[in-house]
């Protein structure tokens, strides 16, 4: 008779092995980090005696649940904002707040936070991608938790990286601080390909190989991150991340929603494990991730909850019942992934998707001691048949829920009893993680009340206040001004025609406050002025945040004004809508002929613009030039009123400003 510390003892023991046996009543022996016994009650009780025994009379053991993809620390960003589209949402909101408050002090609340509610919903293994993981890692081996651990890796600047090479190197001293821990297994992390080069990508796949941990990515989450893979490197993403060779390594796939036929099989034949998250699919509209195909094809499907953020909980048993309901809506076949295979997701097949399965996911002899069990005396539990095994599943998926977890193990060491944490001071904890809301919530208060904030915060950009004196008239006979303007002898430095599209977004201090330009550019090819049948030139995008009150006013209205901020426009049109939520929009299309020309040893623009929407707007010329200084704007002020002379330009109708003020309406 062999002493063992624990016995789990009544009660039916799920063990999601190989044969799929269900001991009622059965029982499990822990001893040290291990399960020593498996099997009915007297089976059990002849080879082993323990000191400690856990009645579980009426309750359900079952294998810890394995949440196959989390962001654990974004818990303290959760429902921070809801109903935007992901690029928004997570470039737009996520990626600035995370640049601004992510710290070792965060990670270490967020991910205790995230332990808290896993462990008290049932799960005991988590795989998480995020940043400072050494901190992610100190605080879950402290909790007792068993985690994959991916160290974020992107092409632009983290929270904990100021470039990729930094973040490759912070990836790599985490992998050697923590390869040999007994809870944690440590990961490379690109976050996903359009946040990496085809480099990064490689770089990332050598780190795993070298040390053969796993790679956590993000892989074909969106339609429309496929579809600009496709435009951008000619291939489908896990087309594209097969080919950079990253499926050489132990790769873990999330999300993996837009994937094509041919796509499957490089999974499959790679062993690449992927995990499926239903509620942040739902959530971000993101769509339905082909389950039964890649499992039919014989890729390992796990399920996860993904960030606290996207979610907006960790609620396993919440994921598995979406999981499984979610088959038969999308096929109309209420036969679609059975609770015995959503279960199996849960556990083992969700082990095997993170390449433990030879350690966790299942009740067996001599896998880690990671045990959960469930209630069943909840009114929603009751009654309970036993016809066949399925009435047991069918428990768990369809009426369980995550309160009904009373008593979790990890790695054979307690860590809830009768549904209180052990390793977790959670007011304390509480408290922390409401300081740090606090401070995350007066930023964002003070950035989504200050547009200039807010177009600072997508970052990219580089600060750059522009001053321009300028003047702008509106004209009955262009022909006459372009044919003067060259009669007059003015030194014509260079010149172009351009179509540009312009929209603009005004909020509710209207055009007196500040609005933005976006601009689509299109520069024609040719010089002889001609607009038609010529080659358009690749367009170029600018966002422009705008002041509409003017400095100062001189003579023939000849203005000051400032633009706070040019940039590369990198993101859509549809993108900048989404995210500053203007209250009106305006579109103005127009020709513009572009002369760069000196006149008295100083250089001007002189554009010459037919607009040709909103139609009947009519044609105009604007004269501007850049300044710097109180006495050079007063000096080019002059030059361009004597300008306006000798052009035969009636300032009478001149234009305050941009074509802005012509088409909007005063904003109420
Ligand atoms: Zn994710």
């Amino acid at each position: 008779m062999r002493k063992v510390d624990t016995l789990l003892v009544g009660g039916a023991v799920v063990t999601m092995n190989a044969k799929w046996d269900i001991f009622d009543p059965g029982a499990v022996a822990i001893d040290g980090s291990d399960i020593v016994a498996v099997g009915p009650v007297a089976r059990v009780r002849q080879i082993v005696k323990a000191e400690n025994e856990i009645d579980c009379s009426g309750q359900i053991i079952i294998p810890g649940l394995v949440n196959a993809h989390t962001h654990a620390a974004m818990t303290l960003l959760r429902g921070l904002v809801d109903d935007l589209r992901l690029d928004v949402w997570l470039l737009g909101y996520m990626m600035p707040v995370e640049r601004e408050f992510v710290g070792p002090d965060f990670c270490d609340v967020g991910t205790r936070l995230a332990c808290a509610e896993m462990l008290l919903s049932g799960v005991t293994t988590f795989n998480d991608m995020y940043y400072f993981e050494e901190e992610v890692a100190r605080a879950t081996a402290d909790v007792g938790m068993r985690a994959v651990l991916g160290q974020t890796i992107l092409k632009f600047p983290a929270p904990d990286a100021e470039s990729y090479d930094h973040g490759l190197e912070r990836c790599r001293s985490f992998i050697e601080g923590w390869k040999d821990h007994p809870l944690i297994t440590p990961a490379v992390a690109p976050h996903a390909p359009y946040t990496s080069t085809a480099e990064i990508l490689q770089a990332a796949t050598s780190l795993a190989l070298e040390f053969d941990v796993p790679l956590h990515i993000h892989l074909s989450e969106t339609a429309l991150e496929v579809q600009n893979a496709e435009r951008d490197f000619g291939a489908p993403p896990i087309e594209y991340v097969y080919e950079q060779g990253l499926f050489n390594a132990k790769v873990i796939a999330a999300h993996c929603v837009h994937i094509t036929r041919g796509e499957i099989p490089l999974l499959a034949d790679h062993g690449a494990g992927v995990a499926h998250n239903p509620s942040s699919n739902l959530k971000l509209a993101s769509g339905f991730a082909p389950v039964q195909q890649m499992r039919a094809a014989g890729v390992p499907v796990g399920i996860g909850t993904d960030g606290p953020a996207s979610n907006n909980d960790l609620d396993m048993f919440e994921e598995v019942r979406l999981a499984s309901f979610l088959p038969k809506a999308v096929t109309g076949d209420p036969t679609a992934l059975p609770a015995r295979e959503a279960f199996a997701m849960a556990t083992i097949e969700g082990a095997r998707a993170l390449h433990m399965d030879a350690i966790i996911g299942s009740l067996e002899v001599g896998k880690r001691a990671d045990i959960v069990v469930v209630d069943q005396d909840g009114v929603h539990s009751t009654p309970r048949f036993h016809l066949s095994d399925a009435n047991i599943y069918g428990h768990l998926i369809y009426a369980a829920k995550s309160e009904d977890v009373r008593h979790v193990w990890v790695h054979g060491r307690q860590l809830v009893r009768d549904r209180e944490l052990l390793t977790i001071d959670l007011p304390a904890l509480r408290a922390r993680a409401i300081e740090i809301a606090a401070r995350i919530n007066a930023f964002m208060t003070e950035r989504e009340g200050s547009l200039l904030n807010k177009t600072v915060a997508i970052g990219g950009f580089a600060q750059q206040e522009t001053y321009e004196v300028q003047v702008k008239v509106q004209v009955d006979d262009i022909e006459m001004v372009e044919a003067r303007l060259r009669a007059i002898g003015l030194d014509v430095v260079k010149e172009s025609v351009r179509q540009q599209f312009d929209t603009y977004f005004l909020f509710e201090g209207g055009i007196e406050d500040h609005y933005l330009r976006y601009r689509e550019d299109n520069e024609i090819v040719g010089e002889d002025g001609q607009m038609t049948g010529l080659n358009v030139v690749k367009p170029t995008y600018t966002l422009t945040l705008i002041e509409g009150l003017h400095e100062r006013e001189y003579q023939d209205s000849v203005i000051l004004s400032r633009s706070r901020y040019t940039a590369q426009a990198t993101y859509s049109l549809r993108f900048y809508r989404e995210y500053f939520k203007p209250r009106r929009e305006y579109e103005v299309v127009k020709w513009r002929h572009r002369y760069r020309v000196k006149f008295e040893d100083t250089e001007f623009a002189i554009n010459i613009d037919r607009v040709t929407r909103p139609q009947g707007l009519g044609n105009f010329v604007e004269i501007k030039a850049r300044t710097w200084s109180a006495s050079d704007a007063e000096r080019k002020a002059q030059l361009i009123s004597k300008l306006l002379r000798k052009l035969g330009l009636s300032t009478r109708r001149e234009v305050r400003g941009d074509y802005i003020t012509l088409v909007s309406q005063p904003v109420l």
